[in-house]
């Protein structure tokens, strides 16, 4: 399996290069040449195995290179999802209620979704760099919107031959968020605030990876860039498994048969997650509509209602924090699949994208689209709203960006009368975000301190607070450092 850019279709990599590289030269995003495919049987014998050998399955149809994955990918596959993730089901499906089911992510050592990939992805990347680039240093840059930061600094800390540097928008992430990158242990970590908001982080690295000046300096010095963002292929890749796997956990359990489809609900920011669950669909797994939910920042939704994307509104910080993004880089891949791989189609779209903030796609591509896609967002109101709901009709404690999705969800049952089974990807512990979720429960204002506020949450809920969450308090903070969003090119070579 060959990887090219979504912005330049004489681009040519293996999946090692892809991996190791995270971006391609030209600022595109690599994407396989072909999908593969999953059929029922494999489905079926699939729903047999447990999530390291639905992984090994999955991944491995498209980790492929002449030279071999062979045997590694098991590896790596088991070194990632160990006992550090608190549910040995690792990506768990619990029935909410009626047709809808939650798909709960946030087990891994950080208690958001992004540990499923960024748990995996150290080990990819490094057997990836053994075979293309021998004994280069690789300097990880993130751009992180809260989660990814810490998720990236957990699965990278002391990895032999790896560096990383995480950049956060410095008024924009969750008090618990900020706790959890500023403690965070290791001898090869950095992690940085920007003033400004997401998009200037993630704005700031991609001009960083594709600098001349600053990458031959590197080169210099026998070190390469990558990146952990979900721009990188190999964080896209070990989230098409979970799709998969939660389908073959309702197959099992007699609550869907084998072929019959089931929509799934995502709350959504860069379009990683949900782009995950479009390829598993592409693949042949019989997803319905896949629901994208945003926030008050609904870029995403006005873009699948009207075909044009405009980046040209204002930016709101929300009690979804993950999700505050006007630049949703992954839907570049998306589009490339709908413009039926047209790279110079979307090179002018993010040519435009970038000069005026805004593009739009054809009507019949928007329809193509909207085929497999539903979307909607939800306010801040909405938001506390569905928490309430969710743990007062139905026993279920959803964190604020799960909320979203609920409340998306049943926007949508409620207009089309579809009651499909539907599975809600759960992306974050609900106490990674315990004062709004422990308002929206109670309906009164919560402690102003974010570990107060904790156990004032364990206690109205009678659940407990994950352990890496509550030991957070006791750890010295190492990282204070706050940059313009001009300097973030000084804070790369460490
Ligand atoms: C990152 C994140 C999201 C958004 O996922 P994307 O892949 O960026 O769309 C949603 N919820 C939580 C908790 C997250 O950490």
């Amino acid at each position: 399996m060959l990887y090219t850019s979504t912005r330049d279709s004489s681009v040519q990599a293996t999946s090692f290069q892809a991996i190791a590289q995270g971006i391609s030269g030209e600022g595109g995003l690599f994407v396989p040449e072909a999908i593969p495919s999953l059929n029922p049987s494999k489905i079926e014998a699939l729903a047999g195995m447990d999530y390291t050998g639905r992984a090994e399955y999955i991944l491995s149809k498209f980790l492929t290179a002449q030279g071999g994955w062979e045997g590694e990918l098991r590896d790596c596959v088991c070194k990632a999802y160990t006992d550090r993730f608190s549910d040995p089901a690792v990506a768990p499906v619990k029935h909410l209620g009626g047709n809808d089911y939650m798909l709960e992510l946030f087990h891994g050592p950080t208690s958001a979704f992004k540990d499923i990939a960024l748990q995996l992805l150290p080990h990819l990347l490094t057997a990836s760099a053994k075979k293309i680039q021998s004994g280069k240093e690789i300097v990880i840059l993130v751009a992180t919107s809260g989660d990814t930061g810490k998720a990236a600094l957990e699965g990278f800390r002391d990895v032999p031959g790896t560096k990383i540097a995480v950049f956060y928008p410095s008024e924009g992430v969750s008090a618990m968020q900020k706790r959890q990158m500023a403690t965070q242990e290791g001898g090869n970590v950095r992690v940085v605030g920007v003033r400004g908001n997401f998009d200037d982080a993630q704005n700031g690295v991609k001009a960083i990876f594709t600098d001349p000046a600053i990458l031959a300096g590197l080169a210099a010095e026998g070190r390469a860039f990558s990146s952990a963002n979900s721009i990188n292929w190999g964080r896209l890749a070990p989230q098409i498994v979970y799709y998969v796997s939660a389908y073959c956990d309702l197959v099992n359990r007699g609550r869907i048969a084998l072929g019959e489809p089931v929509h799934f609900a995502v709350p959504t920011g860069n379009f990683g997650n949900i782009l995950a669950g479009y390829f598993a669909k592409a693949m042949g797994l019989p997803v319905g509509k896949l629901i994208c939910a945003s926030n008050r920042n609904r870029v995403l939704t006005d873009f699948l209602e009207t075909g044009v994307y405009d980046r040209n509104r204002p930016f709101y910080a929300t009690s979804a924090p993950s999700m505050d993004i006007l630049i949703s880089s992954n839907l570049e891949r998306l589009l490339w699949l709908a413009a039926g791989r047209d790279s110079g189609l979307v090179a002018g779209w993010m040519r435009q994208l970038a000069q005026s903030g805004r593009y739009e796609i054809p009507p019949a591509m928007l329809k193509s689209l909207r085929a497999s896609f539903e979307a909607g967002c939800c306010d801040e109101a909405q938001t506390a709203a569905a928490i309430h709901r969710a743990w007062h009709d139905r026993g279920y404690l959803a964190d604020t960006h799960t909320a979203c999705a609920l409340h998306v969800l049943d926007e949508y049952r409620a207009r089309t009368g579809d009651e499909t089974p539907c599975v809600v990807a759960a992306t974050a512990s609900p106490f990674k975000f315990a004062a709004d979720v422990l308002q929206a429960v109670t309906g009164r204002p919560a402690p102003a301190d974010e570990f107060a506020a904790l156990a004032a949450l364990e206690a109205e809920t009678g659940l407990p607070c994950p352990a890496p969450l509550a030991g957070l308090e006791e750890k010295p903070v190492r990282f204070t450092e706050v940059c313009e969003k001009g300097e973030m090119a000084d804070f790369v070579r460490f």
